[in-house]
């Protein structure tokens, strides 16, 4: 694997939530990070069918662009029973003429399950893919999976996007009302940042 001996890198992402994330992560290894949104770049159409090729898009535009190495990040649930839905549409099924209605998306989630008869437990995983890529065209890809189950209805107010009905394996609590910090121990986001900070290492 290519180690990342620079400084700095470009968070390849517009969104201010996931730099906080990224850059608090970042931070121990003395990393300097700067976000694409900050320096005014372009948001490339993600255009792929898999996390691993919108996150390659988003990572490999924002390197060309600076001149940096640049870190993405793409996510969503699939689950077993809609033949891996929503998946890289996860957040389009939250999507309104007024913004973004997880409510919404939540109650889609779980028609469709009824809908297909899904038996129990209906299965399904939260998967994030980071993806860094060098100017020169080089990647690397950093996988995280969180396997569990779809529950309903709703439960805990804790969280964002579709944790209210996710419950991870091991617990009997959704993500929902999970505290924060136990999530972020576990989460498939977590497994892929574990992975990706070795390319700090030796
Ligand atoms: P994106 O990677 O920012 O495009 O996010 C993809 C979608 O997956 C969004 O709709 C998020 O709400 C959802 N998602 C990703 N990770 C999580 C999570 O940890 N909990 C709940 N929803 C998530």
């Amino acid at each position: 694997m290519r180690k990342l001996i620079e400084k700095k890198l470009v968070v390849a992402t517009h969104n201010a939530g996931k730099l906080e994330e990224i850059s608090a992560l970042l931070a121990p290894y003395g990393i300097e990070a700067t976000s694409a949104g900050e320096l005014g770049l372009a948001e490339p159409e993600e255009t792929e069918d898999s996390f691993v090729g919108n996150a390659r898009i988003k990572a490999h535009f924002a390197a060309k662009e600076t001149g940096l190495p640049a870190l993405a990040d793409d996510s969503g649930i699939e689950i077993d029973a809609l033949d891996g839905a929503p998946g890289v549409y996860t957040a389009d099924w939250a999507e309104t003429p007024n913004g973004r209605d997880f409510v919404m998306a939540m109650t889609k989630t779980h028609e469709k399950l009824e809908a297909v008869n899904a038996p129990y437990p209906r299965t399904g995983r939260f998967c994030c893919t980071l993806v860094l890529a060098w100017p020169d065209g080089h990647d690397e890809i950093f996988p995280g999976v969180m396997p569990g189950q779809l529950v309903w209805p709703m439960r805990g107010e804790q969280g964002h996007g579709y944790d209210p009905i996710f419950q991870p394996n091991g617990y009997d609590i959704t993500f929902g009302e999970m505290d924060r910090w136990e999530k972020n121990k576990i989460s498939h986001r977590a497994d892929a940042f574990a992975k990706f900070v070795t390319v700090f290492n030796g």
